[in-house]
């Protein structure tokens, strides 16, 4: 038996772009598939995305791109960060975000990211524009906490492109295009709506998502603790009374973090909760009863939501996702189409 299996439904990616392009109303909707696909697998999420109406993929890097353009000969590809590799970027008929001053490479369709607000990347203000230049982006610090924030630069960056409206402008995440119709402009980049994973936190069935990842795993090991007995390092759980409890082979180091300890997880069809401190290859779950080594778990899926973990841990669904490790030696990963 495998440690633990990772079960990425593309019928569930494909929803979601659809609902997504239901609510961007005529825009693009292209498919943010950096970081593997936010740890979905970025060649059968960008995939199933394009399947779906999606008309182009973005990663975070030339490799990223790279990857998918041995899968996806004819797929647009929009690489976001900066990068020297524009020779290879090129070569490869990738697109290019231009996110810092200074040279705008020739040869290349170009995408240059204006700053307005979010802080990071992004020039002040745009620059003489080459012909070479197909799209002009800007990126929301608060479209999921402050819609006061995200209209002032949604109106920045209506001001900036007006002129430009001939070329493709792009603005929206997924909580933009989700619940700003302001923010849509040509084309809205989404990543996280996509995997059926909420940009709020919250339920994503609110949204008319579908969650597309089930990490599912078992009972490696079942005891009996005595009252004052533990488990785990530092003696976190403490029995109070006789307590059955599972080990599940799984731990940090697959993804499953040291802060979600308390967090729930379905044992056999039925909540319970973490105990004791996660280990790097293990964890504890509380049992009410004995059960067989062997019992079904469900650490995500089947309604046992990525948000309410990345709650417990004080972090956001996205980056549960992107650290669940799916290389074979900790998981293997079954597409279901
Ligand atoms: C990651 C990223 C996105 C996608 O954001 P989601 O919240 O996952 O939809 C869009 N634009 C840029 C520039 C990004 O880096």
């Amino acid at each position: 038996m495998h440690r633990s299996e990772i079960t990425v439904d593309l019928g569930a990616i494909r929803h979601n772009a659809r609902r997504l392009l239901e609510a961007l109303d005529g825009a693009e909707l292209w498919a943010v598939v950096k970081a593997d696909g936010y740890g979905h697998g970025a060649v059968d999420v960008g995939r199933a995305a394009l399947e779906a109406g999606a008309t182009a993929l973005c990663v975070a890097t030339v490799d990223e791109a790279l990857e998918l353009r041995r899968e996806l000969p004819d797929a647009r590809i929009l690489v976001m960060g900066p990068t020297e590799q524009v020779a290879e970027a090129r070569e490869a008929r990738l697109e290019l975000a231009v996110v810092r001053d200074g040279e705008i490479p020739p040869d290349i369709p170009v995408h240059l990211k204006l700053d307005t607000g979010m802080g990071r990347w992004g020039r002040a203000e745009l620059p003489e524009l080459p012909a070479n230049v197909v799209g002009l982006m800007s990126h929301l610090a608060t479209s999921d906490s402050d819609p006061d924030f995200a209209a002032q630069q949604i109106e920045r960056f209506r001001e900036a492109t007006e002129p430009y409206a001939h070329l493709t402008r792009h603005l929206a995440n997924s909580a933009a295009a989700l619940r700003i119709p302001e923010a849509r402009f040509d084309a809205a980049r989404c990543g996280i709506a996509l995997y059926g994973i909420s940009p709020y936190n919250t339920d994503p069935a609110e949204d008319g998502l579908r969650p597309a990842l089930s990490w599912r795993s078992h009972l490696a090991q079942v005891r009996l603790l005595q009252p004052g007995e533990s488990t785990g390092y530092g003696r976190w759980f403490v029995a109070e009374r006789p307590t059955w409890i599972g080990i599940v082979p799984v731990g940090y180091a697959d993804g499953f973090r040291r802060d979600m300890t308390g967090t729930e997880v379905l044992v056999d069809g039925e909540r319970r909760r973490a105990v004791g401190t996660v280990s790097m290859d293990a964890v504890a779950v509380e049992l009410d009863r004995e059960l067989e080594v062997g019992a079904p778990v469900t650490l995500i899926g089947d309604g046992i939501l990525i948000e309410r973990h990345a709650d417990i841990a004080g972090t956001i669904g996205y980056e549960i996702a992107c650290g669940i490790e799916s290389s074979p030696g900790r998981a293997t990963r079954a597409i279901r189409d």
